[in-house]
């Protein structure tokens, strides 16, 4: 061997062995038994499968604030960011729409382990935190809550694959931010509808959609309080039903028992009119309607959440609209007061003016909103139904003259209202009926119904729909035995969510949207 091979072979044995000892020591470290391991780590999932009681007591993120400072508290989260930096590890983490920072130091938990361990948690997991509340010398940014935790114990119950098919902070960010960043050079990725819908629980977690599903949710539970306030009974009317309740094509057909033909109903319609024929006097019912329309709008659904009522009327169909205005100013004032987070949270992802509405709900008739269209030069047909755009153009002029993004459009034609829709007694073109819009789309229809018997199967003649229906001879049958003048409405739930908050797509406002195109996750 020469001896610059020599040499050569020397230096590679010797880097090799180098080498060996450092993986040695390396392994020696990982199997090193950490005297505070216990305080650390992955909790075992039998621990998890409700295997005691132990009254520890736990803290929501939300709750932590500065009074709480100095005390040793016990919170839940997810690991929304983390970020290490020398023998330290910043976590951040959330709940809801809450986060906090959480440190763990070398200083605090004495375990280099340990701070690597935390370091090395996949963003989502779910973990128990046990701390110290103090407040940072330097306010900590981008975080809800203003004190941080000095962590003494971290497991972690719930592990994340570290691959999302999105990531939070991208789906956070609004389209303005995502703008102004380009225009600085910064490329994010925009999320996709697609994208969020087809992982919506991720999609689900950000702050924008947590505050939505708050509104919603709010919304009805306003509608259902206001309601039995004023005497409603709530009920639940079958989804299972033998014939279509609208009418029309837009029905999801099924075989029921014994090959029964049967569909799902695309509203509680002819059911809560049979309750009010069965003597509850005032009704509502808040549940799912179909719709097998084929619309691929930003403002229809397959399935979705409708708020119905019906109620007996004494003499006039303005006992309806009249409570209805009390209804929504009553919704519109609660969601004001008691979402002013939400509405913030909603506001920065997706900017939206405020809802303006009067006190006094403004009701107008058909006729002077087509009067209105034409003084500002767009001819529509009297008798007509408003397309889309029509309603749009004129909740803009309501809008200017009035000051109002909510209103009520009563006295529409006969001709576009459903079969069980009461005509006008002084012009038989016109009906009782009524629209009612926020931001100059429709969110509620509503009439006085035919109690009739008699003038119900003359409609139902007029309207080329066969009374020998299955499911229909019942409904009419009902009105043989005496029926009390009575009227109702429908809303779309996920409409008022949408609108109220002026998101641009329904499906913003529905949990797991169905569309024609969509029926998964
Ligand atoms: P549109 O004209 O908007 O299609 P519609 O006249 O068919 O609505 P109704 O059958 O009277 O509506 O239903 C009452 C309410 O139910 C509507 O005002 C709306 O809030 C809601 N709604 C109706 N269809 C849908 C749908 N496909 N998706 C979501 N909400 C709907």
């Amino acid at each position: 061997m020469s001896k610059k091979a020599a040499q050569k072979a020397a230096k590679k044995a010797e880097k090799e062995l180098r080498q060996a000892a450092a993986l040695a020591a390396a392994a020696a470290e990982e199997e090193e038994i950490d005297p505070l391991a216990d305080k650390y780590g992955d909790t075992k999932l039998e621990d998890l499968q409700s295997k005691a009681v132990t009254g520890r007591k736990w803290t929501e993120i939300s709750e932590l604030g500065t009074d709480l400072e100095g005390s040793t508290v016990l919170v839940r989260g997810r690991v929304h960011s983390k970020r290490a930096k020398g023998k330290m590890a910043f976590l951040v983490l959330r709940e809801t729409i809450h986060t906090v920072q959480c440190v763990v130091s070398m200083e605090n938990v004495g375990s280099k382990q340990f701070v690597k361990y935390a370091s090395l948690l996949s963003k989502e997991s779910v973990v128990d935190v046990t701390g110290n509340v103090s407040n940072p010398r330097n306010p900590v940014s981008g975080t809800t809550q203003p004190v941080e935790i000095q962590v003494t114990e971290l497991h972690c119950i719930s592990k994340s694959t570290n691959e999302l098919p999105l990531l939070l902070e991208d789906a956070a960010r609004s389209d303005q931010d995502i703008e102004k960043a380009a225009k600085e050079g910064i490329q994010y990725a925009r999320v996709l509808q697609d994208t969020r819908l087809n992982n919506r629980v991720l999609d689900l977690r950000i702050p924008a959609n947590q505050a939505i599903f708050t509104v919603q949710s709010e919304i009805s539970s306003l509608f259902h309080d206001f309601l039995r306030a004023n005497k409603f009974r709530q009920i639940h009317t079958p989804k299972l039903i033998a014939g279509a309740s609208e009418g029309g094509s837009a029905v999801f057909k099924l075989q029921y028992a014994n090959d029964q033909p049967a569909c799902l109903a695309q509203s509680p319609q002819l059911h809560k009119q049979m309750a009010i024929c069965g003597d509850f006097r005032r009704v509502f019912e808040i549940g799912p309607v179909f719709r097998a329309e084929k619309s691929f709008t930003h403002r229809h659904l397959c399935e979705f959440i409708g708020l119905d009522f019906e109620m007996e009327i004494k003499e006039h169909y303005f006992e309806i609209i009249d409570l209805i205005g009390k209804l929504f100013i009553y919704v519109f004032n609660e969601l004001n007061k008691n979402c002013k987070k939400e509405l913030e949270t909603i506001n920065s992802q997706y900017p939206f003016e405020p809802l303006q509405y009067l006190d006094e709900t403004l009701v107008l008739a058909f006729a002077e909103g087509i009067q209105m269209l034409k003084e500002a030069g767009f001819e529509t047909d009297p008798l007509g139904d408003l397309d889309t755009e029509t309603e749009r153009r004129l909740g803009l002029l309501v809008k200017e003259r009035y000051k109002t993004d909510f209103y009520i459009l009563h006295r529409y034609p006969l001709a576009v209202r459903p079969f069980y829709t009461m005509p006008a007694v002084d012009d038989p073109k016109y009906s009782n009926s009524f629209d009612v819009f926020i931001r100059g789309e429709e969110i509620i229809s509503g009439a006085q119904r035919v109690h009739d018997k008699d003038l119900l199967l003359k409609r139902i003649e007029e309207c080329n729909i066969d009374p020998n229906a299955i499911g229909l001879q019942n409904y009419i049958n009902s009105f043989s035995y005496g029926a009390p003048p009575h009227g109702g409405i429908g809303v779309g739930l996920e409409r008022v969510a949408m609108l109220f908050c002026n998101l641009d797509n329904i499906r913003k406002a529905s949990l797991f949207p169905r569309d024609p195109n969509r029926l998964a996750p």
